[in-house]
């Protein structure tokens, strides 16, 4: 196996393929703190591209519950295990080397690519996985709001866990899509070489003409979000809506849009764009950006599953709730220093996080108008204080997309309307 330097470890690792990094990245942040559990995002990517026949369990977008939902049923648990079991005690983060380029530090287990390097016959897999079984897709949404508590026990309220910081009786919500990976398991499984990264945007996609249905993107993918079709003997998987943010969507006026999934987001926790990577695959800086500014300044934004070794380009803000050593295994060392930013947010921070929804164009670079004081007084024990800034969101082209500001303006409405009583 080729070497490659995977900067969400800290480390080089091996991958069946050299590094070769796209002009821009496909990449998005989730804000879990704030997704409701709607599915707008699932059925919006559900109308748009798999609601066909043969594709009835197909969710290439989906939200499960955690920690007991997953589609397909138990598809964490069941990874982390085999990591485990190859690597037993091992799969641990020294959190040495940490630097600008190595924001968590080191980790020193093994990656679903180095565990297949000595558990496996060669060449017979070269991705750990496995290959759920067709019942594990049927319930997408299994345990929906099922929090922790005691087997058995119906009704229970954890008097001692009922504040923040953090609960003792959670659940939340874990919203998800393909991460077009840096280094993407399903690619790197497929003995046709049907899969393939686009180098324009990164996107991932299975040519649909290559594809002979052999699933071993579907049994590689630590994520499982390549999916087989039955009907068509070809497997399929989300297309970043490509046709979006290429600009060439009818709605879009040439611009780069985001996707349906974001468009669609209720909550508003969902922010998608490109990022320009380096050679070696780390994300170059871009101090205006807000995905740069999110994951790489603020650091609020961390990896799904970092441990994998795909360098996946989804970041989730973590649900400040929930108990740490559950976050570290699913978001990797960050966790600590991501929500005690998120919690007291400074003032780039706070108007950054007012750029989520405003628009479905891809925002390319911000800027920030300071406005007046609007409220002093304490955060969390500490002194705070609020002003009415405005952030500016712009295009690909450097063009204007919105203005918003800190605090939402008020409408007043004439005093005569139509129902008014
Ligand atoms: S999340 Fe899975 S399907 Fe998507 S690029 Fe990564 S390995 Fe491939
Ligand atoms: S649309 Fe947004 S808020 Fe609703 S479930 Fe999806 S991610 Fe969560």
């Amino acid at each position: 196996m080729a070497k490659v330097f995977n900067w969400n470890l800290g480390r080089e690792m091996a991958y069946p393929y050299e590094a070769r990094s796209p002009q821009r990245q496909f990449a998005f942040v989730f804000n879990i703190n704030r997704c409701i559990a709607c599915q707008s995002c699932t059925m919006a990517c559900k109308s748009t591209w798999t609601f066909s026949k043969g594709q009835e369990h197909m969710w290439w977008a989906n939200v499960e519950t955690k920690p007991y939902g997953g589609y397909p049923k138990f598809w964490d648990m069941k990874i982390l295990e085999l990591l485990e079991n190859a690597n037993s005690g091992g799969q641990t983060w020294s959190g040495e080397g940490k630097s600008a380029k190595n924001p968590y530090g080191r980790f020193e287990g093994k990656t679903i690519f180095e565990a297949a390097e000595n558990t496996l016959v060669p060449d017979s897999a070269r991705v750990l996985g496995y290959l759920p079984a067709d019942e594990e897709w049927n319930s997408p949404n299994i345990y929906e709001d099922n929090p922790v508590g005691d087997r058995g026990v119906r009704y229970q309220l954890d008097q001692a866990g009922v504040q923040l910081p953090i609960h003792k009786t959670w659940f939340f919500y874990l919203a998800r899509i393909c991460n077009h990976c840096s280094y993407p398991a399903c690619l790197a499984a497929c003995p046709r070489k049907a899969i393939y990264k686009r180098p324009e945007d990164g996107i991932v996609l299975i040519d649909q003409s290559e594809c002979r249905g052999y699933r071993k993107c579907v049994e590689a993918c630590p994520y499982k979000k390549s999916m087989y079709r039955g009907n068509t003997r070809i497997s399929e998987k989300c297309i970043a809506c490509y046709p979006r943010v290429e600009g060439t969507d009818p709605e879009s006026g040439g611009q780069p849009m985001e996707t349906r999934c974001m468009a669609a987001c209720i909550g508003q926790i969902r922010m998608q764009g490109l990022v320009k990577v380096n050679a070696d695959g780390t994300w170059a800086e871009d101090r205006a950006h807000p995905l740069y500014y999110l994951v790489h300044v603020a650091k609020v934004a961390l990896p799904l599953y970092p441990q994998f070794g795909t360098q996946p380009n989804g970041y989730y803000i973590p649900p400040r709730w929930v108990p740490r050593p559950y976050l570290r295994q699913m978001f990797g060392p960050g966790v600590d220093e991501a929500i005690e930013r998120y919690t007291n947010p400074d003032r780039e921070l706070t108007a950054v996080l007012q750029l989520f929804r405003r628009s479905n164009l891809i925002i390319y670079r911000y800027e920030i108008k300071e406005g007046k004081k609007i409220y002093e007084g304490t955060l969390n024990g500490k002194p705070y204080a609020l002003h009415n800034d405005t952030v500016i969101a712009y295009n690909r082209d450097g063009k204007e997309i919105f203005r918003t500001t800190i605090e939402e303006p008020v409408h007043i409405r004439p005093g005569v309307h139509a129902n008014s009583i």
